[in-house]
Order: structure tokens, then C-alpha cells, then sequence
């Protein structure tokens, strides 16, 4: 029996479930008054059962599906404003262990030039992320505990951290590395990591062992629980994913909301992030042998209908999106994105060096390989504040501390100002001359918005330190 305050997501993220819902939603896919009670909880910001999400995936009626997405909009505006937060992933090494069938690090691959980085070769990834404006990172490694044990990834932390280079050090490190154990887990919390991120890649437990035929990562019950025993090691910010495009979506929408509902019962808080990934080409991979790929207007219902199901978790996409994908995903409820990302071991130093993409070790192709100034300027243009704030996470604002600020509407009062200092650093420090113009104005016209007189006023104040050479307020 199913005990939710000690059973693992396994056992509750089970195959029968997932298939009664999706029968069940598909019997009631025309069902009009269910689907609006549906719509009606979720604009009072409850959020959504995977049975009432799943619902809503199968509707095909146009109005209703425009009001979700009209609906997804709002309830992001409400919850997050219109802050969007800045990442790049930092690839440290790409020797695996594992086989799993659509990612080029897998074992057999003999033509993909396998690396691992020095704590010399951090530092110097490190300083060119620095030198374009990053704060955040997310650490990508494959899995082989020969070449990248977990040794190897506490020194790269420390080493991230310890890198003080004109006006940037990063702030808040990521870590998106293979399911590990508690005792694990609990040293990365130790190294002071902001969300442990793990893609389930499917939940579908048969085409995931299909996926993933050799190497650890075929273990699918110790894949799935890996959140569970990362918030025992006492990570309490942790980041669910799932690879579309490798199974049928559906199946993963339900399986994904269960298992944040699993989180909740489970630990009082769910995922801080949910990430919304799609296959892409890369070396040594045919998508074509794929066939469940995601089309643009299922990806964009997908994202809405996470929006609705949990509001307060941040939803991330990444550069394996075009510009104009992650323009219409930001509308329906996106919050962070990575920005003039490679996917390269090695490829930020050498592309500041001029040395091509091309001769590198990247995981797959991105889509959007724009600059980072050029991702700043399109979000301000759209009216977005970027925003490379780690407040939160620095003040001990993580978990159901994050979650109950967003939920007692403070995001106006604290997220808003930070994300408006550090656009402000970004812009001081890094921005092309254009950029920094729009940047000014959508801060000053921003900053009057702030509700309370008390916290503009220091945010005027700090603005204008800024301006002077002051750095990291919080
Ligand atoms: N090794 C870690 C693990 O086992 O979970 C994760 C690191 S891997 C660098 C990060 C993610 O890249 C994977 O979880 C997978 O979803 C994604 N990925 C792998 N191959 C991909 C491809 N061809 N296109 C898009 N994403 C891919």
C-alpha cells in the first residue's frame, strides 16, 4: 500500500494509474462541463490532479484550448510577474558508462571525442560563462564513476565557486548528474548546490528499459526515486524533466504531474522545476528512429497544461528550442531558459578563443545559438525582465520557503527588486550599448511597480549604487 509519507515515486507513479486516466480522459475528452470546472479550479491557482491535467490534454475543442493557453498566461503573470531567470548549463565531462540509445555519450559511441575538464580548464569555462553575464550554472556530466566520480564534482563546485573574476563570480551552481545515493546527495548539499535536477527521460518503465539498455542507468526503480532520496540527503529544491520525444507524451504528462504530487505528499514541497526537453539531433543519432517526436502545438499544450497543474514550480527550456518555440513557450508559462549555451566539454572557453563548435564533444545540436546579449535584448524587447538573481537560494529561501513566498503573492515585493539589481549589474557590466538603453528604460519604468514605498525606495537607492560600482546586494 502506497504510504505517502514513506513510500518511494515508484510506487505511486504506477502503469495502471497512468492508464485509467488516460481512458478515463479520453471518455470524457468531450465533456464540456467537466472540462470548464477543470478550467475554473485551475484560474483560482489550485493547481491540478495528473487525472484533471490529463483531461485537459486530450480536449480538442479550440475555445477551450484557447482559454487554457490564455489562462496559462495569466497565471504566470501572477506568480512569477514577468521575470525571466538566466542559466547556462557547464559541461565537465561526457565519459558514460551508460547505453542509452539517443544520447551520443552512450558507451559504444567510438566517434564522439570524449573529455573531462581540469580544475584549470573550470576555471577557464568559468571565466568566459563569467565574461558573458552568466551567475547561474547547471553541471552536465555523463556517468562513469571511474572518470567523474563524486569527488570530481564536489572539487568542480568548490572551484566554480572560488572564481572571483571582475564583476563575476556564479552565484547559485545546478546540478544535473545520474541518480546517486543519499550519503551522495547529502555531500553535494554540503557543496552548496541550488536544485538537483534529473531527467526521467520516460516514465514509461518498459520503453525506458528499452532506452536504457546497459549501465546503471537501466535500473529504473533507482532512476525514478533518485528525487526521493536526493530530498533525504536534504537537497530540498529538486528539478523533475521528461525527454519528449523518446515515448508518447501523454503517458509522460500524467506521469510527471504524479510524480510531483508524489514530492508533495511525500515531503510538504514539490519539484522547484519542471523541464521540458525534446530530443534532438546529435552525433551518432538518428532521430528518425524516433517516432513518438513532439509536434510544436503539442509542445506549447503541454507547457500550458504545466503551467495550470502547478503553478509555483518554475518550468525551464533550453537553446534544443528555436527562437520562436521558446518566444510562444515564455507566453504560456516558462520562467527560465539558458541563453548562448554550449553543449561542448570545453566549448565556452573555445568559442571566447574562436576555435569551432564543430572539432568539439557537443551532447546535440541547439536551435537557438544566439548570443547572450542578443537573448537579453529579444527579452527586454518582449517586455521581460531577465533576470540572473540567486537571492533566494543564497538567503536560505529554498523548498517550502521558496514555495510559500510565491504562494503569499511576495514575488512583487522581493523577486521583482532582485531581478531588477542584477538585470541592472548585467547591463553595467556586460550589455551591448543598444541593450542597455532598452535595458534602462524597462528597469525605470519597472521599479515604480514595486508596491511597497519602503522596498522601492532601497531599490532606487541600490540602483544607483550600482550604477556606482557596487555589486551583489540582496
Ligand atoms: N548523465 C545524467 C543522467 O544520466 O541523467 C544527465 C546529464 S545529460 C548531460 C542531460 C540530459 O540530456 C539527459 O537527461 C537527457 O534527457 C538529455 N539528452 C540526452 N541526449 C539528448 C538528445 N539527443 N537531445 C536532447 N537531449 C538529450
Amino acid at each position: 500500500m502506497y504510504d505517502p509519507k514513506s513510500s518511494k515515486a515508484e510506487e505511486f507513479i504506477n502503469h495502471e494509474e497512468i492508464l485509467e486516466s488516460l481512458e478515463y480522459a479520453n471518455a470524457n475528452k468531450g465533456n464540456k462541463e467537466l472540462i470548464e470546472g477543470i478550467l475554473d479550479k485551475a484560474n483560482r491557482a489550485k493547481g491540478l490532479t495528473h487525472r484533471e491535467a490529463a483531461i485537459l490534454l486530450e480536449c480538442e475543442d479550440e475555445e477551450l484550448i484557447d482559454r487554457m493557453f490564455k489562462m496559462a498566461e495569466d497565471i504566470k503573470k501572477r506568480f512569477y510577474g514577468n521575470r525571466i531567470v538566466m542559466f547556462a548549463p557547464l559541461y565537465l565531462s561526457n565519459y558514460c558508462i551508460n547505453g542509452c540509445v539517443y544520447c551520443p555519450y552512450h558507451l559504444k559511441n567510438k566517434t564522439i571525442a570524449r573529455k573531462k575538464l581540469t580544475q584549470e580548464e573550470i576555471k577557464r569555462e568559468v571565466i568566459a560563462l563569467q565574461d558573458l553575464g552568466h551567475k547561474r550554472l547547471a553541471l552536465e556530466t555523463g556517468e562513469d564513476p571511474k572518470n567523474n566520480p563524486l569527488e570530481y564534482i564536489l572539487e568542480s563546485i568548490k572551484t566554480i565557486y572560488s572564481i572571483k573574476h571582475k564583476n563575476g563570480a556564479i552565484r547559485r551552481v545546478n546540478v544535473n548528474i545520474a541518480a546517486t545515493t543519499v550519503e551522495d546527495y547529502r555531500k553535494l548539499k554540503e557543496a552548496g548546490i541550488g536544485t538537483y535536477i534529473l531527467f526521467q527521460e520516460t516514465y514509461n518503465k518498459e520503453s525506458y528499459e528499452k532506452l536504457h539498455p546497459t549501465g546503471p542507468k537501466h535500473d529504473y526503480a533507482y532512476h525514478t526515486e533518485a528525487h526521493d532520496r536526493a530530498m533525504e540527503g536534504g537537497i530540498d529544491d529538486v528539478g523533475l524533466g521528461v525527454l519528449y520525444g523518446l515515448s508518447t507524451y501523454k503517458y509522460e504528462l500524467v506521469g510527471i504531474l504524479m510524480h510531483a504530487e508524489h514530492l508533495e505528499a511525500r515531503f510538504g514541497v514539490g519539484p522547484h522545476t519542471i523541464s521540458v526537453p525534446r530530443l534532438r539531433p546529435a552525433e551518432d543519432i538518428d532521430v528518425s528512429d524516433f517516432p513518438d517526436a513532439l509536434s510544436d502545438e503539442i509542445f506549447q499544450k503541454i507547457v500550458a497544461i504545466i503551467r495550470l497543474a502547478v503553478p509555483y514550480t518554475g518550468m525551464i527550456v533550453s537553446t534544443r528550442e528555436s527562437q520562436k518555440t521558446r518566444e510562444k513557450v515564455l507566453h504560456l508559462g516558462v520562467s527560465q531558459i539558458s541563453g548562448a549555451s554550449s553543449t561542448s566539454v570545453g566549448g565556452y572557453a573555445d568559442r571566447a578563443e574562436g576555435i569551432s563548435e564543430e572539432v568539439t564533444s557537443a551532447q546535440f545540436d541547439v536551435d537557438d545559438d544566439r548570443t547572450l546579449d542578443e537573448v537579453v535584448n529579444w527579452l527586454l524587447d518582449m517586455n521581460y525582465i531577465p533576470s540572473f538573481c540567486t537571492a533566494c537560494y543564497r538567503e536560505g529561501r529554498t523548498g517550502d520557503r521558496f514555495m510559500s513566498l510565491c504562494k503569499s503573492g511576495q514575488i512583487a515585493n522581493c523577486c521583482q527588486p532582485n531581478a531588477l539589481m542584477t538585470l541592472k549589474e548585467y547591463l553595467e557590466d556586460y550589455a551591448s550599448d543598444n541593450t542597455k538603453q532598452v535595458g534602462e528604460e524597462l528597469i525605470s519604468k519597472e521599479v515604480k511597480k514595486i508596491p511597497k514605498d519602503k522596498v522601492r525606495n532601497i531599490v532606487e537607492e541600490r540602483l544607483v549604487k550600482i550604477s556606482n560600482g557596487e555589486r551583489d546586494f540582496r
